[in-house]
């Protein structure tokens, strides 16, 4: 790679020229940062990704990939009503799903459960695909994480019911019953304050 990068350009066109040039290659953070001639490459990466669609994946959306290690899929833009969806749209469907996918319940930003080695990115999709008569209204998109995107996991397709789930729980470890329960007060504080002050006031008037 001896091209130098040059002034004239903007260094958001030469990430996109050198991503175009090496489609389907894995490209490393240190180079990037050569090609775009500043230390906002990374922002400028995002913008390629986000604004005009460009397939750029990291070690978030693949578990091949390292952290810093950057590769244009290929020329196929990401469809453009993710893109198209507005800010206030994606954040209120993100925040309504609890920033959870909605297919295998994976959490934004922790490590993936069926696939450990990715950090779980959400995206936003359609419940009824636009091919179907689907419409881009919030009612009809979910939070989808990026493995759950791919069809990677076709383990869940239906919500697990209750009954199934405390069965799943009683025969977990009592470190997971622990997290479970954690999990629950964070998500419901008041409920979980007004249920223990509940059976408390029980445990008190049978003593
Ligand atoms: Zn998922």
């Amino acid at each position: 790679m001896n091209e130098k990068p040059t002034k004239r350009k903007g260094s958001r066109a030469k990430l996109r020229d050198y991503f175009l040039l090496n489609t389907g290659k894995v490209l490393n953070s240190g180079t990037l940062r050569y090609i775009a001639g500043t230390s906002e490459w990374g922002r400028r990466v995002r913008e390629l990704r986000n604004e005009e669609g460009m397939n750029i994946v990291t070690h978030n959306d693949r578990s091949d990939l390292k952290p810093g290690e950057y590769l244009l899929v290929d020329i196929n833009p990401i469809p453009s009503f993710e893109r198209a969806i507005s800010k206030e749209t994606r954040a209120m469907v993100l925040d309504r799903d609890g920033f959870t996918c909605q297919m295998c319940g994976a959490a934004a930003g922790e490590a993936h459960p069926y696939d450990h080695g990715r950090k779980t990115r959400l995206h936003i999709g359609h419940i009824i695909d636009k091919s179907m008569g689907g419409t881009d209204e919030p009612a009809n998109l979910r939070a989808i994480c990026s493995v759950c995107n791919e069809g990677a996991s076709n383990l869940t397709l239906d919500r697990p019911q209750a009954i199934k789930l405390l069965a799943q729980i009683r025969r977990a470890p009592t470190q997971d019953q622990l997290e479970i329960l954690k999990w629950i007060i964070q998500k419901f504080p008041n409920q979980s304050i007004n249920f223990l002050s509940s059976i408390t006031l029980v445990g008190g008037l049978e003593q």
